[in-house]
């Protein structure tokens, strides 16, 4: 096990009509931005409990974050913050919306441009405080200080993190999720697997319990993602999903293990480009880097199809490509591709995914910093 510091700063709000509890989680004098996204929580009743909780504060709204938020829309929200004197937003959507303030609470009190940030790694010193009403179970934005954002202008999509945008509360209504699209359910369980795979895929340290979360995740989206699918109004079946993704990239599962994280980066990429959803990027490059990383990763794959996909067999190659074919598997159940060519992609995205790869200087990606652009090609190449 590596050493580690952990504090996790949000404070959950669990379960039905938990949205009731924000407004004692304010001030009374705070000026609030409400922020969300194209309108669907004006559809299935979010909003209208959002707006009964903030009765008697001020607030201002802001529509219209998209999904793979842009610094072009965000800037426009920044600027409401500023002539406006907000000093807290809420954040109602899903990772799009939340890590959408995590970025304008930053930039509100940067000096500059906050895209340098996201490029130049500027350091954040101070930012506003957040709130967020999570509404698609997927990121774990809603209690972790990452954002990801992206500029149209360049096609580049950035992350930065600081403990400064963290939320301070989440509110985790499964109820608010049922108007999910079929199509997002599924992103958000891939999007949550992948986060867990991230952080245990790797080489083995000695942290049993850190791998038995992380297992305990894993079967739990493989058990009830379906289930979300083909029930999608069970209350239970949402809310383990809801935690699960919450509890997949709050930190916990990330400490004391190596981490790799390439195939975000690489995933990235593919949807500055091609503008694919978060999770259908993850699906296409995942079995195949664990096909390209067998050597290395071979005793985790061994111990993940074991352990979680229970897989028995006694050959150790058989073992790694049944594990694979498995994680692939999952996802097609799940209704979410795998290959480049399901959404009309060759090879000519993976040689400009491994361009932009270059372009954006990340060249040693992954647990031991050996994922070049070159093999993220090769990588991409064998998802055609
Ligand atoms: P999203 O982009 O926030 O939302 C996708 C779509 O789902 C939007 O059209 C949204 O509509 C809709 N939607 C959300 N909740 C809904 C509901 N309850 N009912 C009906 N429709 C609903 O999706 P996401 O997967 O949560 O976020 C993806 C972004 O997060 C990507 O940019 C990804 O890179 C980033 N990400 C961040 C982290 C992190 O740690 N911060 C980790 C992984 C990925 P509306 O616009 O109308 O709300
Ligand atoms: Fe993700």
């Amino acid at each position: 096990m590596l050493n580690f510091e952990f504090k996790n700063t949000t404070e959950i709000l669990f379960g039905e009509g938990q949205s009731k509890l924000i407004a004692e989680r304010l001030n009374s004098n705070d000026k609030i931005l409400l922020l969300y996204g194209g309108g669907s929580i004006k559809k299935n009743g979010v909003y209208d409990d959002v707006v009964a909780a903030l009765a008697g504060f001020e607030f201002v709204e802001f529509a219209g974050v998209e999904p793979n938020p842009t610094y072009e829309t965000l800037s426009e929200a920044l600027q409401v913050v500023k002539e406006q004197d907000i000093n807290f937003i809420l954040a109602v959507g899903g990772g799009s919306v939340i890590d959408g303030a995590k970025y304008i609470a930053a930039a509100a009190h940067y000096p500059g441009d906050g895209w340098d940030i996201l490029v130049e790694g500027a350091e954040v010193t101070s930012a506003l405080p957040i709130g967020a009403v999570l509404t698609l179970p997927a990121t774990g934005s809603e209690s972790n200080g990452n954002s990801v954002v992206t500029k149209k202008a360049t096609q580049q999509k950035r992350a930065f993190g600081s403990p400064l945008v963290q939320p301070q509360f989440a509110v985790l209504d499964p109820t608010y999720t049922y108007s999910l699209p079929t199509r997002q359910v599924a992103n958000g369980v891939v999007d949550a697997f992948v986060h867990v795979i991230e952080q245990y895929l790797t080489y083995p340290v000695n942290a049993p319990l850190q791998d038995r979360f992380a297992e305990g995740i894993l079967s739990t989206l493989i058990e009830q993602g379906p289930q979300a699918l083909s029930t999608p109004h069970d209350y239970a079946v949402r809310a383990n999903i809801m935690w699960s993704a919450t509890m997949a990239l709050n930190g916990l599962i990330g400490k004391g293990v190596p981490q790799d994280w390439a195939t975000h980066m690489i995933g990235h990429e593919l949807t500055a480009l091609y503008n694919l959803d978060h999770a259908q990027t993850l699906a296409i490059v995942l079995p195949a880097l664990m096909f390209v990383k067998k050597e290395q990763k071979r005793e985790k794959i061994m111990q993940l199809g074991r352990r979680v996909f229970a897989l028995e067999n006694a050959d150790e190659e058989a073992l790694i490509d049944a594990t694979i074919k498995a994680v692939q598997d999952f996802f097609e159940q799940m209704g979410v591709k795998t290959r480049l060519s399901d959404y009309g992609l060759d090879s000519q995205a993976a040689s400009e995914a491994a361009e932009n790869l270059r372009r954006n200087d990340l060249h040693e990606l992954g647990e031991h910093g050996d994922i070049t652009p070159q093999v993220a090609q090769s990588i991409l190449e064998l998802a055609r």
